[in-house]
């Protein structure tokens, strides 16, 4: 038997969320390459609390375990990369969507979706990165991959506080880059600075409608925010500079004109970390393991149990949890 969050859809459409001890028969079957994984942690991201509370159609399938994303040991396994004893991360690939999830004691999955946990990072460090620190890295390695360098000006990151945006703002300071942060949370600024943000901006600056064209600033942009905040980032984009968007924090629209484009040469690139391929997310875990420290998880993580994941997941969709909340489904 093992515990896991339970998501049902009930007869008007709304979800259901409880805890419930499952018989291992229970868990999904894999046709080929199946490996079995004692989850040791967890975490809620944006789109754990759209699962949870239902806000959103992110669950495709009924019953579901939620949970993007696990970190655990091997028990079992039928894929030949994979055998008992391995330590893996998981992120996406539909899990805790359209496929069962981390927020469960034990979890099935196609051994291709796995990653090996890269040393000194344990269990609870992977996911007090997350699906969230692990966008973030994607997202500075699609600036770099445009020649955005440390020297080239400054970076704007949006939705600075959350889980994504702490990251961000974390890993392109400890890259070198001179990191401005926006936020919706004034309280939360010294955290932003103590993350490495070399100014502090507040979410009203960008939140509403704006010029087509802004005074050029950034060299680049790390946006997990979207609609008007992405466009008024890409209209106060420096000539050449790159725009990395990965969220929709603020909504999905996106109320931007051909500008920045065609007259400054801006690059808007798109990150998703759901299908990312595999020697990508290899790539992006061991810099993690690099550049992340137990200062840095001490400073953006906190941890729960499962049941009360229940409670705390929705909360993130209000914007105001900050960092990164790790789920301990042992406890
Ligand atoms: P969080 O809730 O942790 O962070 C979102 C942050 O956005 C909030 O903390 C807040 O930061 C800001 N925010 C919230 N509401 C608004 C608003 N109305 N207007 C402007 N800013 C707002 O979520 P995550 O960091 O986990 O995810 C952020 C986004 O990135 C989500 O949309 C998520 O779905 C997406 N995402 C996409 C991935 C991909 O593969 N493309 C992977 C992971 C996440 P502050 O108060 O500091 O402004």
């Amino acid at each position: 038997m093992f515990r896991a969050i339970v998501l049902e859809q009930k007869p008007d459409k709304s979800t259901a969320a409880s805890l419930r001890e499952l018989d291992e028969s229970a868990l999904p079957a894999v046709e080929f390459g199946g490996v079995d994984v004692d989850v040791v942690a967890s975490s809620l991201n944006y789109k754990d609390g759209l699962a949870i509370s239902g806000k959103s159609p992110v669950v495709r399938k009924w019953p579901m375990v939620p949970g993007i994303d696990f970190a655990g040991v091997v028990r079992a396994s039928s894929h030949a990369e994979w055998e008992p004893g391995d330590r893996v991360i998981l992120n996406g690939w539909g899990v805790g969507e359209g496929h069962w999830g981390g927020l469960a004691q034990k979890a099935r999955v196609n051994g291709d979706w796995l990653v090996r946990l890269p040393e000194p990072l344990d269990p609870f460090d992977a996911m007090a990165i997350g699906t969230a620190g692990y966008t973030a890295m994607l997202c500075l390695m699609a600036l770099e991959k445009r020649g955005v360098a440390p020297g080239a000006g400054e970076i704007l990151v949006t939705g600075a506080s959350g889980g994504v945006g702490s990251y961000a703002v974390a890993l392109l300071a400890r890259a070198g880059y001179r990191v401005v942060a926006s936020t919706g949370k004034a309280a939360e600024a010294d955290y932003l600075r103590e993350l490495g943000a070399a100014e502090v901006l507040p979410r009203e600056t960008f939140a509403a409608p704006g010029k087509p064209l802004q005074k050029e600033r950034w060299a680049g942009v790390i946006d997990s925010v979207g609609s008007h905040t992405l466009a008024n980032a890409c209209a106060s984009t420096r000539y050449g500079g790159t725009v990395a968007a990965c969220g929709l924090a603020q909504g999905m629209d996106l109320p931007l004109t051909v500008a920045p484009f065609i007259l400054r040469s801006v690059a808007l690139i798109g990150v998703d970390s759901v299908m990312a391929t595999r020697a990508r997310r290899v790539q992006a875990w061991e810099r993690l393991a690099r550049a992340v420290d137990a200062s840095l998880v001490g400073a953006v993580a906190r941890r729960i149990g499962l049941a009360e994941a229940i409670e705390v997941a929705p909360t993130i969709l209000g914007g105001s949890v900050r960092g990164r909340i790790v789920v301990d489904v042992n406890r």
